[in-house]
């Protein structure tokens, strides 16, 4: 009997492959680091051949670690970096040339003058997403532009493009399946978000050919069969998800109104909205949700640019920490931020403040503040922002959210949770397995192969609000008050 389900994790700076076993357990995990180029400012590339091979060789390194092979595998189930932009050679499955990841801003101009004509209001509306480089859309069209004979080979279906996960299908079989899930599909700025289908009238805004398209599959089902000669045995490619709607499966929120904060480089919230597709008035971004069954589900999706980064921040550019777990017993050595804020906008700030001009801020500083308060106030400002996600996020469902459920490398600080669930005046809860991704991939694949009954959502510790009215309502205005000075420009007085 097989054994094993495999998930295959893509993400920007690694490729990961775990294991899981029948009880919903991790079994080996193996992760292979990549590297991104930056050619020019704002340019962000990845060589789509190195992502595979990373991909690849993790999965044997995972198999490796139980002294297996592919033979004991049950099922496969793919999570990946979200918007990153590929196009190849279908008969030779050669790229065309480099991946452009989801960090790459070269079309910034191309969507700033969408952004100025009436066009972006529209297709905000059909895709429940902002005209931004970080979507597919423009990246393609970028691609298509940089040599005169592709958008020819495009229109003989001599080429295709897809997302990471449609990327890792087409070669865990042997180029022939091009698909892609309905919630990378749902990032590209080319799907009518209702529908889950390709949209005539945006392929035509951005002229891009319906021969290079992957077709749209269901994130759990037998989306395709794996080649032999690949993986070494045939199974089913069941479950595929961009990460952050994985994370929201694998924290085991897939009825409406449960919601996920992954606390990363920059920290994301989803909130599932079941079997309809919200609008938001707050800055929120409108996405489809990785549904365990055959029906179209949705979450509303907000980020803060600086949350970890802001800790390392400290770490690498200040050199006050040497290393970000120390930030923990820094923050609680002290009674409390001595008054200090931190506005961590070194990108300008994203939902709901969307200042791209915007930049970082330490306020409040008087001569009894130490490094200590700076930490502290870094911790609380990863928090605050969150805060004002989710009031946003709130505002536009009209539904209060009960618990918030926590992942991502920053979500191991107590300080910090315990101050985030201070803050929202609610229960924020830590699970035993921190690697969401993963495991949403694995959820999604083993329910449309039967491999357990059992998703194994553990706690590991529910951090309950402690802290007074009077408290809160102090903290929050003296964090508002912070903003403000940034959002009005005094922090620029001293340029
Ligand atoms: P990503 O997936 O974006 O690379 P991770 O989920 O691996 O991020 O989390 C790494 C981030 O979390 C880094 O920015 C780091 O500074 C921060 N971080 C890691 N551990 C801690 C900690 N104990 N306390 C606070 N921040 C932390």
């Amino acid at each position: 009997m097989s054994q094993y389900l495999l998930a295959c994790d893509e993400g920007t700076s690694s490729a990961r492959s775990v294991l899981f076993d029948r009880e919903g357990y991790v079994a080996s995990s193996a992760q292979i680091e990549l590297q991104s180029t930056f050619p020019q400012d704002g340019w962000v590339e990845q060589d789509a051949n190195a992502i595979w091979a990373a991909q690849r060789q993790s999965v044997a390194g995972a198999l490796e670690q139980l002294g297996t092979t592919s033979s004991s595998l049950h099922a496969v189930g793919i999570t990946n970096q979200r918007e990153t932009t590929l196009v190849w050679d279908r008969s030779t499955g050669e790229p065309v040339g480099p991946a452009i990841t989801w960090q790459c801003r070269r079309t910034a101009n191309q969507c700033a003058a969408i952004n100025q004509s009436s066009d972006a209001e529209w297709m905000s509306a059909r895709t429940g997403l902002k005209i931004d480089p970080y979507f597919s859309a423009t990246k393609l069209r970028w691609i298509l532009d940089s040599d005169p004979d592709l958008p020819q080979q495009g229109r003989d279906g001599e080429l295709a493009f897809g997302t990471v996960d449609s990327w890792l299908m087409f070669k865990l079989t042997d180029g022939r399946l091009h698909a892609i899930d309905r919630t990378n599909a749902s990032r590209t700025l080319l799907m009518d978000l209702q529908k889950g289908a390709w949209d005539d009238e945006l392929l035509g805004y951005f002229d891009i050919p319906r021969e290079i398209l992957p077709t749209i599959a269901p994130s759990s089902g037998e989306i395709g069969y794996t080649a032999g000669d690949v993986l070494g045995v045939e199974i089913p490619i069941a479950g595929v998800a961009g990460d952050q709607q994985a994370a929201l499966v694998g924290q085991g929120c897939t009825t409406p109104n449960s919601a996920k904060l992954t606390y990363g480089t920059g920290a994301f919230l989803l909130v599932h909205t079941g079997q309809e597709a919200q609008v938001s008035k707050s800055g929120l971004l409108s996405t489809t949700a990785a549904s365990l069954g055959d029906v179209e589900e949705f979450a509303l999706e907000g980020s803060v640019f600086s949350a970890g980064s802001a800790i390392q921040w400290l770490r690498d550019n200040l050199g006050i920490l040497a290393a970000a777990a120390e930030s923990e017993d820094f923050a609680m050595s002290v009674q409390d931020n001595a008054g200090v804020f931190l506005i961590p906008a070194f990108e300008g700030l994203g939902a709901p403040h969307w200042s791209a001009n915007a930049r970082g801020a330490l306020v409040g500083l008087s001569r009894s503040a130490d490094r200590r308060h700076i930490v502290r106030a870094a911790l609380e400002s990863i928090a605050l922002q969150s805060y004002d996600l989710i009031e946003a996020l709130e505002s536009d469902t009209g539904n209060k959210i009960e618990e918030l459920r926590v992942d991502g490398g920053a979500a191991a600080n107590d300080f910090l949770l315990q101050f985030q669930a201070d803050l929202l005046d609610r229960p924020v809860v830590r699970p035993r397995d921190l690697e969401s991704t993963a495991r949403g991939a694995a959820n999604l694949a083993a329910a449309a192969t039967d491999f357990w009954f059992d998703a194994r959502y553990e706690v590991d510790r529910r951090f309950e609000p402690n802290m007074s009215v009077k408290d809160r309502r102090l903290k929050l205005e003296g964090w508002r008050a912070a903003l403000d000075s940034v959002l009005s420009g005094i922090s620029d007085i001293s340029s």
